[in-house]
């Protein structure tokens, strides 16, 4: 005989172990973990999902997660305009962020393209990069797109293809991508702050 669990349990792990690094261990353990202390980190946890879920929404700019049209970065006047950059996850951006060596703005793509599993350039919102992107090309103020992927078999071919599609439209804009100093294989959210601001330092066309 083994333990059955109520079916509010079950749906409950089952919702954490998509959660990334969860496996289907630490996921019971965080759900038990989750009842065992229902008036800290239940309620905490809770609120804090009811409250995202009703109040934060994508940048109209950059496409982040924000509350607001419009998120503090695409908000800062200290930043070049010259500059964008174009990152995988919202995750990435604040690494790229905290390494400082960024001086420009950000479009936050919504993850990468994996044509295994059927995610094409509309889910992670390559259509608004482009608008985006031909917007400041118009208004004469863009100078440079970094393609910021990580070296990682889905993050080299979605940073082909960003390449492609921005050369072809627009043939003069300046097109790079990070510097190969990133490790290969490793997220750029996991990677520390000083080989994530020499990559920046050290971009190359691409
Ligand atoms: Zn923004």
């Amino acid at each position: 005989m083994s333990i059955r669990l109520s079916p509010a349990i079950l749906d409950l792990i089952e919702a954490l172990k998509k959660m990334p690094g969860f496996g289907p261990r630490s996921a019971q353990r965080a759900a038990f973990h989750l009842l065992q202390n229902r008036d800290g980190s239940l309620d905490a946890l809770g609120e804090a999902l009811s409250k995202v879920r009703g109040g934060v929404t994508r940048c109209k700019l950059c496409n982040t997660f924000t509350e607001g049209d419009i998120c503090p970065v695409c908000l800062d006047e200290g930043r070049d305009p010259g500059l964008l950059c174009v990152v995988e996850s919202a995750a990435d951006q604040m690494a790229l962020d905290s390494s400082l060596a960024w001086p420009g703005f950000y479009f936050v793509l919504m993850g990468r393209l994996s044509p295994v599993t059927g995610v094409g350039p509309g889910d992670i919102g390559v259509d608004q990069l482009m608008k985006r992107v031909g917007v400041a090309v118009e208004e004469g103020i863009l100078r440079e797109v970094v393609i910021a992927m990580s070296y990682t078999p889905e993050g080299d071919a979605t940073a082909y293809y960003l390449i492609e599609a921005l050369k072809k439209r627009w043939p003069q804009l300046r097109v790079t991508r990070l510097a190969r100093g990133l490790p290969a294989g490793i997220e750029i959210e996991y990677t520390d702050l000083s080989t994530i601001a020499n990559a920046v330092y050290s971009r190359r066309d691409a």
